[in-house]
């Protein structure tokens, strides 16, 4: 592989992709702030036995994706694969966990070795939010509807793309629902060795749940006649479930309840969640996440419940790739050198009152104008010899295919309409 090409599975991020990154990152912090999260920020790598047991030693994640190498003094490290196994190592190593509630959320890069393709790359970024200590199924709903918020936000640039959004939710029950159903699961897998997909076979005594959410045809047949785990549930799993449906409907948010919906790593129990898009193909998953009760005491820290959900924010990304973002509300040619000075005025006025102005070094006007277009600039202000004498320009709406002659001493009362403020 040439060595000026960026690593397998990794990106450079620059232009339109580093401007919405950073407008991801600016609306996860307003929304953290809004419901009461703090932000918190672990290293890249950490132990690799941090992972091992609260993913599941049997998980994909553990068995195959972690880039896991040894230091000079045979410590063994891996980059971070997820969030949420860090942040409560660095809840527990700080002694955050002696105030509960904790609300923590985080923004960064995540490592897994997968096979590449649209959307699942080796290098990408997560948003995560979490609440450790307590068990009210209205944490599930807060993070749910954070989560709602959040995507509301994101895409209300394109309405359309939001309607292809839903969200799944499903209970694993508690610990001993989840014990009963796997073995359940793995005695019906069993008859069907012979026509499972290879994948799926050796899941069925290690992992049968994953067998559930299989992408193959063929293992989709034999899981219409698997075990539901609603069957299984416990008399409070049944409550807790309820409780965090009725709380979804009195905030209006719409879901779908998926009795196969399982998650990928091995911590999870009761709610569980994902927001599914139908406009990336196979890795349509933007957000998943779920309660995880055990965790935090399997990684050291006190017998304390917790809930959370990460998204990634290369597919966020990926679904507003066809959205140009505003470079700059206005364009200013200057046509001469004799208006020049009269122009970068303008420009300057502008600037100073926070309008995005670019300035057109070249004037050539039909170039200029398609370019202009292109990038999504709302105005272009022109002014040349005849605006000089005048004291005034030319404002030209490009998205009303509009223009007329403005006296200068308007132009503030101009900029204070809507269409001038930037959006980012
Ligand atoms: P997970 O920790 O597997 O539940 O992933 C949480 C979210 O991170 C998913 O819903 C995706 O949006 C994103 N994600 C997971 N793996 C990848 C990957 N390899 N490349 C890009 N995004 C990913």
């Amino acid at each position: 592989m040439s060595i000026i090409q960026p690593a397998r599975g990794t990106h450079d991020y620059y232009g339109d992709k580093i401007n919405l990154y950073n407008r991801i990152r600016s609306i996860i912090s307003k929304i953290a702030k809004i419901y009461d999260f703090k932000e918190i920020q672990t290293p890249i790598f950490e132990l690799s036995n941090l992972f091992k047991k609260p993913l599941g030693e049997n998980s994909d994640v553990i068995l195959k994706e972690m880039y896991t190498f040894e230091d000079k003094n045979e410590t063994m490290l891996s980059l971070r694969p997820e969030f949420t196994t860090p942040i409560i190592r660095a809840a527990i190593s700080n002694n955050l966990i002696s105030n509960l509630p904790l609300k923590l959320f985080s923004f960064g890069p995540t490592f897994r070795r997968e096979r590449p393709q649209k959307g699942r790359y080796r290098q990408f970024n997560q948003i995560n939010f979490e609440i450790f200590g307590t068990h009210d199924p209205y944490s599930d709903v807060e993070l749910i509807n954070l989560a709602d918020k959040f995507l509301k936000e994101i895409f209300s640039i394109n309405k359309l793309i939001e309607q292809n959004i839903t969200l799944e939710i499903n209970s694993l029950g508690d610990i001993h629902t989840i014990q009963k159903y796997k073995e359940n699961l793995t005695t019906y897998y069993e008859k069907y060795k012979f026509d499972l997909s290879e994948d799926s076979v050796k899941k069925i005594k290690l992992n049968p749940l994953r067998i559930l959410d299989s992408k193959k045809e063929i293992d989709n047949k034999i899981n219409l006649g698997a075990p539901k785990i609603k069957n299984f549930y416990s008399k409070e799993s049944h409550q807790a479930f309820d409780k965090v449906q009725s709380y979804l409907n009195n905030e209006n948010i719409s879901y779908k309840i998926n009795n196969n919906l399982v998650r990928g790593l091995d911590y999870y129990c009761h709610t569980v969640f994902e927001y599914k898009t139908s406009n990336l193909g196979t890795q349509d998953t933007l957000i998943g996440g779920g309660r995880y009760d055990g965790l935090i005491k399997n990684i050291g820290g006190p017998d304390v419940p917790g809930v959370g959900w990460a998204g990634g924010v290369e597919r966020i990304l990926l679904m507003l790739k066809n959205l140009k973002e505003n470079k700059a509300i206005v364009e200013l040619i200057i046509l001469d050198d004799e208006s020049k000075e009269y122009g970068t005025k303008i420009l300057s006025s502008l600037r100073n009152k926070n309008v995005s102005t670019k300035y057109s070094y070249n004037k050539n006007i039909k170039k200029i104008l398609k370019r202009a277009s292109n990038e999504n600039i709302n105005f272009v202000i022109i002014v040349g010899e005849n605006e000089l004498n005048n004291k005034t320009f030319v404002l030209k709406d490009l998205k009303k295919e509009k223009q007329e002659i403005i006296k200068i001493a308007e132009l503030d009362e101009i900029i204070k309409n809507e269409r001038f403020k930037s959006e980012n």
